[in-house]
């Protein structure tokens, strides 16, 4: 079996799999890998990712020329091409709208906190693109900003896209991030997160050579923010670095903490801001009042 013919395999396979765990929807999504070092084998415009067949892939060059096929290349190449001329170490290139990471997506919420150890060494943090009309040079001017840091991100009221070293690197990804956005639901919904402290998340930065991940994100910058991961001053790479607290082991980092743990903080005389209904003030004043008595 050739290179092409695998590739052109592989790629009907990562389909099949989108397809078939519901990442994409009637002719969502969109896949390419490089072959060689000039030009790109990519899914066709208009088909089902989970019904490809090899012969309907389109081979194009890194301007987006059609050099072979019968069909019409992706409507998204634009985005493929940006990504591949800004990275060239990425193989691969897979774009879906998996429904809870998509949901992420569209509430405008990244996927930035310090939760899982396996995503944080695969991906860091994961940000959001701006909004940009899909299929338009909109979308590649949005996915820019921080496709030189980041191996994977969500694209505002729309979906998600990642890239690896082969197709597989880049679809796993693509898994872990809806998987990702799965938990952290399950997690708010549930009304808490425990965020891993900010000194675990260093260890996991330095464990990335351990397993040979080749992430370019860092997972904590310092200061936290906006860095610059690739200097580069006329177009600086953009990285979002995730929320990890300062603090040994891990602390308990409540969305919404129940009235008697806010009631116990303040007590303790804890300054984070916390907010209490008239009632639980009033209890409060109460109780201060029974004890000076
Ligand atoms: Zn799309």
């Amino acid at each position: 079996m050739t290179t092409e013919s695998s590739l052109r395999a592989d790629i009907v396979e990562v389909g099949r799999r989108m397809y078939a765990r519901g990442y994409t929807a009637s002719n969502d999504g969109n896949i390419s890998v490089r072959l060689g070092a000039d030009r790109l084998l990519m899914t066709p415009k208009s088909v089902c990712k989970g019904f490809m067949t090899a012969d309907m892939m389109c081979i194009t060059d890194l301007n987006g020329r059609k050099l072979q096929g019968d069909r019409d290349p992706s409507s998204e190449m634009l985005m493929h091409l940006e990504v591949y001329r800004h990275r060239p170490d990425v193989q691969a290139v897979v774009h879906a709208h998996p429904p809870t990471a998509t949901g992420f997506a569209v509430a405008g919420i990244p996927l930035d906190r310090a939760v899982l150890a396996e995503v944080l060494t695969t991906l860091g943090s994961i940000p959001i693109a701006e909004y940009a009309t899909p299929s338009t040079s909109e979308l590649p001017d949005a996915v820019r900003k921080y496709i030189k840091a980041h191996d994977g991100m969500l694209l505002a009221n729309h979906g998600a896209l990642t890239v690896g070293g082969d197709l597989y690197g880049a679809y796993f990804k693509m898994e872990t991030i809806e998987h990702f956005a799965k938990i952290s639901l399950v997690a708010r919904m549930l009304g808490r997160e425990n965020l891993i402290a900010r000194e675990e998340v260093l260890r996991l930065q330095g464990l990335r050579d351990t397993y040979g991940i080749k992430a370019p994100a860092p997972i904590c910058a310092d200061p936290p923010g906006l860095e610059t991961a690739a200097p580069d001053a006329e177009d600086p790479a953009t990285c979002q670095v995730v929320q990890a607290p300062a603090g040994g082991g891990q602390r308990l980092v409540a969305d919404t903490p129940d009235p008697r743990e806010r009631k116990a903080r303040a007590a303790a005389g804890d300054e984070t801001e916390i907010r209490l209904t008239y009632r639980e003030l009033s209890a409060l004043i109460e109780d201060a009042i029974r004890s000076l008595r």
